[in-house]
């Protein structure tokens, strides 16, 4: 109701227009005035702009190996290496996943932490080009940019201890390296194994379409695969001998179909059948399909996914066959901090957006035109910070398991053309070019000198700690994986997009 009231209240005020600058209707506006510059931060920055170069070569070089989740060992290997060669200690293979790693620099309060992702896309690959143009047909690509997420998280750190070994400041740094987001499994797994224990706070970044600062949340979920087992016979010489175990995942899809209507409007359930028998003329004796259950918090994901167990089995009931439910990942609502995302977007406001140049735009929007939207180039502004509109989000993400275990801040910062899709080939070609550079110096810098804040101000790292306390409203971190289900050493399926 309320919210209905503040939505009510900001068409009134936009009906208004003219009488209002963009800035004053919208309620959920907090002003936040950009960052100084200090000493310290003029170093952060001038290390960045330095080191962009070699920077630039490791983002190259990361998009061009693109490899998939689980399969990222040369891109952890490079920025693993980069980090022990800037002097940070790097323990790999953590949690039980081989392209895992922590790099940790220095010691004391506060400890900071930094997320670094690099797995690519399947199907993507794609030259640095304005029009569909794949390096290798079916090879992956890196269509989220977590190329340049990877490198910018890891130069920010590096920025950061650089600043930090100069002037004698103390505090620990660590960079988290988080394979498989894609399949919203890394962290999970992570955070089981403890990895994130023990950090004062935690910055995250994604390359996006925007410049912007989120304290919006995601989507809770519940990943997994059902397997039935029948058995086979003549579809038409004798089907009463036959059980169809593809006739148990139809049964079961019907059944979540008709359950969706009894569900909260803030569940969401999908699926994909990715083996249904050979044959019309055979009774299939197995058949497998894949399935998400997502919902606004944990525990509505918690009870959804019971009643679609019960679906499960009313369904092999129907048919008598039998099932086997492999569990594959689950995840939190990300939990938002808004005295964190102060710190950040003040710093996003100091840095500035990209600056990107007319080729860079006339690129993006060479591409635009290829992929059919507006020719609107790439994003040069920084979006308003404000309370979201809605407390929960569309996609679900692994970040948020880090959110529960400490306060996580945001940021996005531009690279795709506006309006062009997401997880598709434009991406993947401004990943690898200048365009992608200049998005990776802006992360880098943000969180650099967001981080030179948290070190400097006990006062704001505590005040997102209280928020962080208040937000998990007396509930304590369980994992959302059964105690027995081991990390997947590398996953054979498609990936998913979360
Ligand atoms: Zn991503």
């Amino acid at each position: 109701m309320k919210k209905i009231m503040t939505l009510g209240l900001i068409s009134i005020l936009a009906a208004a227009g003219t009488l209002f600058a963009a800035e004053d209707v919208n309620p959920l506006l907090i002003k936040v005035k950009p960052a100084k510059i200090t000493p310290l931060k003029k170093e952060a920055l001038a290390w960045v702009d330095a080191a962009m170069p070699e920077l630039s070569k490791l983002n190259d070089e990361i998009w061009r190996a693109a490899e998939v989740a689980m399969e990222e060992y040369r891109s952890s290997e490079a920025l693993a290496s980069y980090l022990e060669e800037a002097g940070f200690k790097v323990e790999k293979g953590v949690a039980g996943l081989p392209t895992a790693f922590v790099g940790i620099y220095g010691s004391g309060q506060p400890v900071i932490g930094f997320l670094a992702e690099y797995d690519a896309l399947p199907g993507l690959s794609q030259e640095a080009k304005t029009a569909k143009n794949p390096v290798k047909e079916g090879a992956p690509g890196h269509g989220c940019g977590h190329n340049i997420f990877g490198v910018a998280s890891v130069a920010s750190a590096v920025a950061a201890k650089d600043v930090m070994a100069r002037n004698h400041i103390a505090g620990t740094l660590k960079v988290f390296g988080c394979p498989a987001e894609e399949t919203v499994e890394g962290k999970v797994f992570m955070a089981r194994a403890g990895v994130f224990d023990g950090l004062s706070c935690c910055l995250q970044w994604h390359p996006s379409h925007d410049n912007s600062v989120s304290l919006g949340s995601s989507n809770a979920l519940n990943q997994f695969e059902v397997e039935f087992f029948g058995r086979t016979a003549h579809a038409a010489g004798d089907p009463w001998h036959g059980r169809s175990a593809l006739d148990g995942i139809e049964l079961t899809d019907v059944g979540l179909n008709f359950l969706r209507e009894h569900l909260q409007p803030t569940a969401r359930i999908h699926y994909v059948i990715l083996e249904g028998g050979g044959a019309p003329n055979v009774v299939p004796d197995h058949a497998r399909a894949w399935y998400y259950v997502r919902d606004i918090d944990r525990e509505s994901v918690e009870k959804d996914y019971e009643r679609v167990l019960k679906v499960i089995e009313g369904a092999a009931k129907m048919t008598d066959t039998t099932y086997i439910i492999h569990f594959k990942s689950g995840v939190h609502e990300t939990l938002a901090n808004r005295a964190g995302g102060e710190v950040v977007y003040a710093n996003l406001l100091l840095v500035g957006p990209p600056a990107f140049t007319d080729e860079e735009q006339a690129f993006a929007k060479d591409i635009q035109k290829s992929v059919g939207v507006e020719e609107k180039g790439l994003s040069t502004k920084v979006e308003p910070f404000s309370l979201p509109e809605k407390s929960w989000g569309s996609g679900s993400t692994d970040v948020a398991e880090v959110s529960w275990l400490t306060p996580t801040t945001d940021l996005s910062v531009a690279f795709s053309p506006l309006g062009t899709p997401g997880h598709h080939w434009s991406a993947v070609a401004c990943a690898g070019m200048s365009i992608g550079h200049k998005c990776l110096a802006v992360a880098a810098k943000v969180m650099a000198v967001s981080c030179l804040d948290f070190l400097a101000q006990p006062q704001t790292v505590q005040k997102m700690r209280d928020e962080w306390t208040a937000r998990k409203k007396g509930k304590e971190y369980k994992s959302p994986l059964p105690a027995d289900l081991s990390a997947p050493a590398k996953l054979k399926q498609e990936i998913q997009t979360p």
